[in-house]
Parts: structure tokens; C-alpha cells; sequence
């Protein structure tokens, strides 16, 4: 029931007086789905409770951070130790060496890397590195994959896909994406195309290998086995963004996911950010020995940061690496997000609403498609209005999901069976509301 004063309704108003949008990242201002943002008043465990009070089981977790659900006891104190001690120093200290092993421990493709504040920095921080090592300046990236808002990243497929792009904002010049080349995820064919045609120019392929800003959308086997054979047929780098995968689908990233399938497989760079900071501005990017070094102070490629490495961020990401890292905690992790993933789809089933969903790990993701998409054009014919729908009913019932049809979901270690069971029962309700 709606409260006499909606205070997500009046700070909303508030915020558009002096935030464009009322939001600090657009995709939460609800553009995409209508109504008014829920503002967060404070969240424990698995769930957030708004500026009116009512408490929401959370499937963002922050977009991806919060792996083990708000407030963990063991994070908490971390951070408030670390602030005690000071919490900006702009010079180095231990806690950075020590999260650097620790995911250099849990990502062994990565023999070095840098810590920086965001995954916009590492991304772009990446592809500079393999422009400078490989002294090319094409890449490629797909269209429907995200990696962060830098100029030369932020494309669109130009008229017919496999060709040089279109910037996707206004403010990026098109002589910026000129060298960014725009595929079709999983497209075999127009890959080793693009490569027979630029594969000398380019210093890199960047992917997100299991999508989540188209939702989720996996890399196929054979279309990943291509994209490293062509890589390293032709000297461009393979980077691999797992900001959002990064210790999310499995501990060893998706990377060690694909390893399962292609024996030897690794990429040349990993740009990670969300789960390694635990909910902190924490990202790194990260690769061989020999790239790495190409970065000042040793090499000539710059890369900066004031609030690098910062000491309550470092914090943070260790202890949440450390409870991550504690026997059994993926395989419950994958078993609740397979529980809630099922429930979804048995419940549309008996509605008999088409739907489709996947998961790895804390994530995943759902349409309402007879199957699972491939590419960006497949997920785009999934039916928006119905999705709104199904987005407000979930929330009258307390269920906070993505606000938009394009992007995946997360469940964190907080979850518990009830928390499951709750949201497979409200998605009962709303299915029956929707044929
Ligand atoms: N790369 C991927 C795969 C992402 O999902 C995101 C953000 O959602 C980014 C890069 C950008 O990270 P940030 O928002 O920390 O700049």
C-alpha cells in the first residue's frame, strides 16, 4: 500500500532539481521501466529497505559487489579498521601488494596488474596498454557488450555489423571510434572476416565473455576458441572483461569457466572491478609480465590515479576475497542462483508466459523468449512492455530487480532459501497477470 507521503517520490523530486535526471548513473533513474526510483535508506543481508520504509529482496547488489550481500560482519570490520588508520594517502601501502596477490592467486592469467578506482578506468586503461604494446590502434569489441563510458568505447554497430562504428553518445567524436571495429557476439563467420580484412591493424579484442549488459548472453565454446586462435594467429591481444564476471560466476572468473571446455585457455589482459573492491571504487586491469611493463613508471604507456589502491577500498576487496575464497561458498552460491533461476522458470511455464533463463555462478539472467538469445538483436526481440510489467508487479511484492530488460541479475551469499522461495512465489502472482 502507498504511504500517505511517498518520500522515494519526494526525494526524487528533490534530486532532478540538481542531479540530471535525479541520478547519479542513468540507469537507475528507471527511464527504461517508468515509475519512481526506490531511494535507499540502508540495506542488511540480502535485502534494502527505501526512504518509505518498505524492504526489497535485492537482485543488484550494487550491480554486481555485493557477493556477499550487504553489511558481512567480517567486510564491516575490515573497513572500519582500515578507516581508523587513515583512509587516503596517495603513496603505496601493504594492503595493495596483498589484494594484488590475492587476485593474481584467483585469476593465474594475470601476472601483474595495476588497481585503479573504476572499471570505466581499467577498461580504457587496457586498451591503451595493448595499443601502446602492440603499437596498433584498431580493436574490436561487440556490439551489446559493455565496458564503461570512455570515448573510444562507447559505439554502436555501424549500418551492417563488421564495420568501423558509430558513437552510441553525443559528445564522442566519430573520428574517436574510428578505430573501434563492431561484431556480432557469437558470429564465427563475421569474426574471422573482420580479421582477414584488419588482422595486422589490430592490438586487441576486448569481450565480455558472459555478457551482462545485454542481459546474459554467454560466449559460445567454439566462438571463444576463435576469437583466441585468431588473436594469436595475428599478434592482437585478448582482453577479457570481467568486471561484472570477475570472481562472480566462479572464483577463477569466467575465464577459468571457458578453461573447463578449451583446455590451456587464457586471455592475454583481464580488466576485473566489482567484486574485487566488495562493494568500494576498486577495478584493476591486468595481464602478462612483458604488457604490464609497458606501463609508466617502466614503460611509455601512461596510466594514473589518485585514489588508486585506495586503503579502505584494498580493504574491503581482501576481506571479500577472503570470504569467497572459503571452501563450498560457489557451489552454494551456484546452487541458490540455479534454485531461483528454476523456480522463475517453472512459474512461467505454468503460466504459460515464454520465458527463458541462465545462470553461472551469482549470476543471471531471463527473457521473455522462447530461448535463450545469442547476440544483442535476439535480446533486443524480448517484449519490453511485458517486461515492465513484470518488473512492477515484482516490485509491489518487494522483489528489486535490474530496471531494465538488458541487464543480468545477482544473488549474493545473504540469500536464503526464503528469500528464493518468496520471489519464485511473487513471479507466480505477476506471470498469471501477464499471458
Ligand atoms: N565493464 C563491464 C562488463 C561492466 O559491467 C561495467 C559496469 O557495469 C564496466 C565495465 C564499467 O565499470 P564502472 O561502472 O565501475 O565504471
Amino acid at each position: 500500500m502507498k504511504p500517505n507521503t511517498d518520500h522515494n517520490e519526494a526525494l526524487f523530486e528533490r534530486a532532478k532539481r540538481f542531479i540530471p535526471g535525479g541520478v547519479n548513473s542513468p540507469v537507475r533513474a528507471f527511464k527504461a521501466v517508468g515509475g519512481t526510483p526506490r531511494f535507499v535508506q540502508r540495506a542488511q543481508g540480502a535485502h534494502f529497505w527505501d526512504a518509505n520504509g518498505q524492504r526489497y529482496i535485492d537482485y543488484i547488489g550494487s550491480w554486481g559487489p555485493m557477493i556477499l550481500g550487504h553489511g558481512h560482519p567480517a567486510v564491516l570490520q575490515a573497513v572500519q579498521k582500515a578507516l581508523l588508520e587513515g583512509f587516503s594517502f596517495g603513496a603505496p601501502t601493504e594492503r595493495e601488494v596483498e589484494l594484488a596477490e590475492a587476485i593474481i592467486h584467483l585469476v593465474p592469467s594475470i601476472e601483474m596488474l595495476r588497481l585503479v578506482s573504476s572499471g570505466t578506468e581499467a577498461g580504457m586503461s587496457a586498451i591503451r596498454l595493448a595499443r601502446g604494446a602492440t603499437g596498433r590502434s584498431k580493436f574490436i569489441k561487440f556490439e551489446g557488450c559493455y565496458h564503461g563510458h570512455a570515448d573510444a568505447l562507447l559505439v554502436k554497430a555501424g549500418s551492417g555489423l563488421a564495420t568501423f562504428g558509430n558513437p552510441t553518445s553525443a559528445g564522442v567524436p566519430p573520428e574517436v571510434v574510428r578505430d573501434t571495429l563492431v561484431l556480432e557476439y557469437n558470429n564465427v563467420k563475421q569474426l574471422e572476416e573482420a580479421f582477414a580484412l584488419h588482422g595486422r591493424e589490430l592490438a586487441c579484442l576486448i569481450i565480455e565473455p558472459i555478457a551482462g549488459n545485454m542481459n546474459f548472453v554467454r560466449a559460445s565454446v567454439p566462438f571463444m576458441q576463435r576469437c583466441r586462435e585468431l588473436c594469436s594467429q595475428h599478434g592482437a591481444l585478448l582482453i577479457f572483461d570481467e568486471v561484472m564476471t570477475g570472481c562472480r560466476v566462479a572464483l577463477g572468473s569466467a575465464q577459468s569457466v571457458y578453461a573447463q571446455s578449451i583446455p590451456g585457455f587464457a586471455p592475454d589482459m583481464t580488466v576485473l572491478g566489482k567484486v574485487i573492491g566488495g562493494g568500494m571504487p576498486l577495478a584493476a586491469f591486468g595481464g602478462s609480465r612483458a604488457v604490464m611493463e609497458q606501463l609508466a613508471p617502466l614503460g611509455p604507456v601512461y596510466q594514473a590515479g589518485t585514489l588508486s589502491g585506495n586503503p579502505v577500498a584494498t580493504a574491503c576487496g581482501l576481506a571479500t576475497l577472503q570470504e569467497i575464497t572459503r571452501p563450498g561458498f560457489f557451489e552454494d552460491l551456484s546452487r541458490k542462483t540455479r534454485a531461483l533461476v528454476d523456480g522463475l522458470t517453472g512459474a512461467a511455464r505454468d503460466a504459460g508466459v515464454a520465458f527463458s533463463a541462465d545462470s553461472e555462478g551469482g549470476m543471471f539472467g531471463f527473457f521473455l523468449l522462447d530461448a535463450l538469445p545469442q547476440n544483442y538483436t535476439q535480446v533486443m526481440k524480448s517484449d519490453g512492455a511485458r517486461f515492465n510489467r513484470l518488473f512492477h508487479g515484482l516490485l509491489e511484492r518487494g522483489v528489486y530487480l535490474a530496471p531494465a530488460l538488458y541487464e543480468a541479475g545477482f544473488v549474493s551469499a545473504a540469500h536464503s532459501a526464503q528469500d528464493i522461495a518468496e520471489t519464485v512465489g511473487a513471479a507466480r502472482e505477476v506471470f498469471q497477470t501477464l499471458q
